[in-house]
């Protein structure tokens, strides 16, 4: 469920709505523990949710992902913030821990999206989907990815040229430019940290050509052409949109790099 904002106290606060973060939320919830889950994203589900398989039961990450998305959504005892950070967690006295929770603005009021995409169509700006790791493009209002959430949308306040089109054609009237960061001063008994991790980028190792040559892609972005929540129907090359004959894989670029 979304936070009540003037909760300030929860048995736990996990920090990361992934794989890791859903499952110990959902462990403390289910014995009866009030959660805080903060998300940095605008949806839950982590990476998991973007991959095709997972390894070695080849089982569909989706298939794990989205249940477990919706019972964290759906949990009585999880209250969820997404698009917010936590900071500065001390240590009180007593053992329990205290911090900052910084919300940050969609320009979308949560409790009135429906999700509907028509802000999404109306908008006139294209820049790279994160979510897709930029092979293919969004729109700066924007619902996150298909199976995101909570599904509710954002304006990509760095990129929109406030032309004001999404606002007229939202039909729940939920586009508020007037949205600021709100901060939330919050405690918990413990603090879980499942902040995941972060993609090693290829570029930096010149060889493998990634960033000179289109069609040197990442693992990421062969997951995204794999799923089905896929940008295009098929496996196709970025730089020219054909089917590849032969492809080579480069395994664990980076694992071993120490700079
Ligand atoms: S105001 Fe910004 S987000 Fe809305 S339609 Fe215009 S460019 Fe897109
Ligand atoms: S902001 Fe409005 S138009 Fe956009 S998805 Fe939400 S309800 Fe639909």
């Amino acid at each position: 469920m979304a936070i009540d904002s003037d909760r300030t106290r929860y048995d736990a606060v996990v920090i990361g709505g992934g794989i890791a973060g859903q499952e110990s939320a959902l462990n403390l919830a289910d014995s009866g523990r009030s959660v805080l889950l903060v998300e940095k994203d605008l949806s839950i589900g982590g990476r998991m949710i973007h991959l095709s398989k997972v390894f070695p039961t080849l089982d569909c990450a989706a298939c794990i992902t989205t249940p477990k998305v919706s019972e964290t959504a759906r949990h009585p005892n999880i209250a969820i913030s997404t698009y917010s950070e936590i900071e500065g967690i001390e240590r009180n006295p007593d053992g329990s821990f205290s911090g900052v929770l910084i919300k940050h603005p969609r320009y979308v009021v949560e409790s009135a999206c429906t999700g509907c995409q028509d802000c999404e169509e109306a908008c006139p700006v294209v820049v790279d989907d994160q979510y897709q790791y930029g092979l293919v493009g969004r729109k700066a209002a924007y619902v996150p990815f298909s199976i995101a959430n909570p599904r509710i949308a954002a304006i990509d306040i760095e990129h929109c040229i406030l032309c004001g089109a999404c606002e007229k054609a939202c039909p729940a009237d939920a586009v508020d430019f007037t949205q600021e960061t709100e901060s939330i001063g919050v405690s918990a008994g413990s603090v879980i940290v499942a902040t995941g991790f972060r993609l090693f980028d290829p570029a930096r190792i010149e060889r493998y050509g990634a960033g000179a040559f289109k069609n040197v892609i990442t693992s990421m972005q062969m997951e995204r052409q794999l799923v089905p929540t896929r940008p295009f129907n098929n496996v196709l090359r970025p730089g020219d949109g054909k089917m590849p004959d032969n492809i080579a894989y480069v395994l664990c670029a980076g694992s071993r790099d120490e700079t």
